[in-house]
């Protein structure tokens, strides 16, 4: 703005004098909020090209805000590059319509994050894009699906719901030799960037719902895709951009905001966690199964002591096959503590029954009902009271 002749107060009202602060610093990352994002004059409008993000260009491709935090979450990941989406299950998108096209297949564990199928069941199969299923613990049942055709690999460790672990490196090692064409995804919810690093293991990409631990409060949704090629980045910010997925400056401030306590948290719900899941064994007969990864008689237990040492805050029982849904719904419904509700990493606890014979295509290892409990930042003892008091009460009325 050169002149300064007097102008409306309207006017003034937007074209003020205001230039962000240089030599200011606090502990927040300030929340630049962009559609639109000037350009000094008409060359540096067509010299800037949004896809190197060396500048700012529009809102889509990121403000300050958004930049820094794709950096911080390189960081947490262990990859060079990071894109933002609006929840964890567009993530996933992104990497499927990025790697996927007519004629290709998909290839999913059958233990995945539910959505993740029901996309490859509706849209994929809609655009002529197959997908088979493999057992993620038992890698020959991968390669037997594995063919030329097959694009897209995803891993998620531990499964959805019932936290059997896989043996990741065995898988990623079929599928570089029974399928070297496939990307391999990576489902980093759980490990949250901590547990492992799944670039280490070999995987091509990986999606977060950030929706979980990183933000941490159980009030927001947003999602992340992560990469160490530069063009596998390229690619995928492409689809990316071409389908308009860009999130709000303040959501991502949340994230930025909730970030320097994740592996606080995510310890302590860890921690707490494995004191319950302690606690669920002694609840035998009545609780027939304790499934978390850092509990011996778990499955593939040795897979996860193998990677890791940290265990997020979930755990799942499985009932004996004897007690009925009423009951078990019943236990849910009368837990004061825990509410009921999708989702995890907040600091609420939280409790879903699941009929286990559905959660499969492929065959269920499950005979009993099973519940997803999600722990989070209570005091351990008072959860485990909150518990007890129902499991006593169905024992009474059995
Ligand atoms: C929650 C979740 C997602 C999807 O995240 P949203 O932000 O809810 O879309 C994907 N994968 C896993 C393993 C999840 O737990």
């Amino acid at each position: 703005m050169s002149e300064s002749s007097p102008k409306a107060t309207a006017t003034e009202l937007i074209h003020h004098p205001y230039q962000p602060p240089a030599g200011f610093e606090s502990p927040a990352v300030g929340v630049h909020k962009a559609s639109t994002v000037f350009f000094p004059n008409v060359a540096a409008l067509r010299s800037q090209h949004w896809q190197d993000k060396t500048g700012y260009t529009y809102g889509l491709h990121g403000t300050p805000t958004t930049f820094t935090l794709e950096a911080r979450l390189a960081t947490l990941e262990g990859a060079r590059h990071v894109l933002l989406a609006p929840s964890g299950l567009s993530a996933l998108a992104v990497v499927n319509m990025t790697a996927l096209q007519s004629g290709d297949a998909v290839v999913l564990p059958d233990n995945v994050y539910n959505p993740s199928k029901e996309l490859a069941r509706h849209e994929l199969a809609g655009w002529g894009i197959a997908h088979r299923l493999y057992d993620a613990m038992n890698p020959e049942s991968l390669r037997a699906v594995l063919g030329s055709d097959v694009k897209l690999v995803w891993l998620e460790a531990p499964g959805s719901v019932t936290l059997e672990f896989p043996d990741l490196p065995a898988l990623v090692k079929v599928v570089r030799e029974a399928a070297p064409q496939a990307l391999i995804a990576f489902d980093s919810t759980w490990s949250a960037g901590l547990a492992f690093c799944a670039f280490d293991l070999g995987v091509d990409v990986t999606i977060h719902a950030l929706t979980k631990y990183p933000s941490g409060g159980g009030d927001m949704l947003m999602g992340s895709i992560a990469c160490r090629d530069d063009g596998l980045y390229r690619r995928l910010t492409m689809t990316h951009s071409r389908m308009g997925l860009g999130v709000g400056a303040n959501d991502a401030e949340a994230v930025l905001r909730a970030l320097p306590t994740l592996p606080l948290r995510y310890a302590a719900q860890d921690a707490s966690a494995r004191r319950i899941a302690e606690w669920a064994l002694t609840q035998s007969p009545l609780i027939r199964r304790v499934l978390h990864p850092a509990l011996p008689g778990s499955p593939g237990h040795a897979h996860w002591a193998a990677l890791s040492k940290a265990a997020a805050g979930l755990l799942t029982l499985e009932f004996d096959p004897a007690v009925t849904s009423d009951q078990v719904d019943a236990w849910v419904d009368g837990l004061s503590l825990f509410r009921i509700g999708w989702s995890w990493g907040g600091p609420i606890s939280l409790a879903v029954p699941y009929d286990s014979a559905r959660l499969r295509q492929l065959g269920s290892p499950y005979e009993g009902l099973i519940v997803r409990l999600c722990i989070g930042l209570e005091d351990t003892e008072d959860l485990i009271a909150d518990l007890q008091r129902g499991l006593d009460q169905l024992r009474r009325g059995r």
